[in-house]
């Protein structure tokens, strides 16, 4: 490796993960460089989280970074890790630095069928995670009385609207987003699709919203010009259309392609997709800034009831793989970006023989009740691990 890799490391179970993964199945075979960052929460509490912005910069410095899950604090983590204060999400603070899109596509195997029987390929999710009803301001009209929309411009100019003449008590909601944030993530959603070569659709409901909606198609329809040439040499195409007929196409299918979502739909759709594509454990998750950065990570948590087993020494059976695939993005990443096909190459390997370990039936408990047409055999997570080593071996030599 010639640049670093920034490592973020995380919290309860899969931080156990992180060490076995990095022992077992990177540093035998990589001759790794890293920055590292620990998100681990004593040392976010310890740095007045300061660490996390720091790693987040880093990752804009060099362009790629892996992160191991880490707790979001609430109450209960206050008194249980005596904090100073209830720290932020850290992937709300590198989400915010970074301006990125995440994209989250699951891992698909010949065994595990989606509940879709017509989806073939995988589905990637990218969800905008900005503004919409996650920033709004809502209130209670107390009785009969008019509500309006009103903007009041640095520059003197004042527009206003009439939202409802109510007769009785009611409810408002006022919401945003700025054309910047829509750009960055037109771009980002554009130049993911030409890295994965996979098409790209968008949905709004900008027939109901003429406006709003309808500003999300302009600003993508206008970055669309940008890559257009792009796309046309790789074959891939741009396709907008409503949510609603976007749902029903998604569900007739094959599969394999990108689909661009305002934030509520992005919420709400990745749920549906990754449940029906099979388990959590199985889910990737990459935020892509509008410059190009890339942060990989599993979609799922710290899996904390796992934790506290392995705590009381209990055996415990955690999938790894979306760790494991967030390693394998971002080291395939770093070897494109400095022409490293020895390091790309090895990312491909290490997928690989995760896949001969589930395709022999090695699994981790929560893949057990998914499999078809194969009779698995459930590991604990080193196990699991030391398999996927085996088969790592051969694959390398
Ligand atoms: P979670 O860690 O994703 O786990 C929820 C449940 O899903 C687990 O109890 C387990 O089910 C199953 N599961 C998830 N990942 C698995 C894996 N790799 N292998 C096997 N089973 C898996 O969500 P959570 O329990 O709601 O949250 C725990 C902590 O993670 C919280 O402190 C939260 O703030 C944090 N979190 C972080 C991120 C992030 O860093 N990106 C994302 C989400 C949550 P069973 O118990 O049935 O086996
Ligand atoms: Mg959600």
């Amino acid at each position: 490796m010639t640049v670093p890799l920034v490592e973020m490391d995380g919290d309860e179970m899969t931080r156990i993960l992180w060490k076995m993964i990095k022992d077992e199945l990177i540093l035998p075979f990589v001759d790794l460089k890293t920055e590292y960052y620990d998100l681990g929460l004593p040392k976010r509490d310890e740095t007045g989280d300061r660490i996390t912005t720091e790693a987040a910069l880093a990752c804009k410095k060099y362009g790629v970074g892996v992160k191991c899950a880490t707790i979001t604090p609430n109450a209960q983590r206050m008194t249980e890790y005596q904090l100073h204060q209830m720290w932020k999400s850290p992937n709300g603070t590198i989400r915010s630095i970074l301006d990125g899109t995440v994209f989250r596509a699951p891992i698909t195997i010949p065994s595990i069928h989606p509940v879709v029987k017509n989806w073939e390929k995988p589905i990637t999710i990218a969800r905008h995670a900005y503004g919409d009803v996650y920033k709004s301001v809502e209130l209670k009209a107390g009785g009969p009385g008019t509500a309006k929309l009103v903007f009041d411009g640095e520059d003197g100019s004042h527009e206003e609207a009439v939202i409802q003449q109510f007769q009785g008590p009611g409810v408002i909601q006022g919401m945003h987003n700025s054309d910047k944030s829509i750009r960055s993530f037109a771009h980002s959603c554009f130049k993911y699709a030409i890295d994965t070569r996979q098409d790209l659709w968008f949905s709004t409901k900008d027939t109901i919203s003429k406006t709003y909606d309808a500003r999300f198609r302009e600003i993508f329809d206008e970055v669309f010009q940008q890559y257009k040439a792009r796309f046309e040499e790789l074959g891939i195409t741009y396709f907008y259309t409503l949510i609603d007929d976007a749902v029903a196409r998604v569900i007739r299918s094959k599969g394999g392609f990108i689909w661009a979502c305002k934030n509520y739909d992005g919420d709400v759709m990745s749920d549906m997709v990754s449940t029906a594509f099979g388990s959590l454990a199985m889910m990737t998750s990459v935020l892509v800034s509008p410059e190009g950065n890339y942060e990989y990570e599993a979609a799922h948590g710290t899996v904390t009831r796992h934790y506290y087993k392995y705590l009381q020494g209990e055996e415990t059976s955690t999938n790894p793989m979306a760790t494991i695939f967030a390693w394998s993005g971002a080291l395939r990443q770093r070897g494109v970006k400095d022409g490293l096909e020895d390091l790309a190459g090895f990312a491909d390997a290490l997928e690989g023989a995760c896949f001969d370990t589930l395709a022999e039936g090695i699994v981790t408990k929560d893949l057990v009740n998914l499999m078809e047409g194969v009779t698995p055999r459930p590991v604990n997570s080193a196990g699991f691990i030391l398999a996927i080593r085996e088969r790592l071996e051969k694959r390398l030599a």
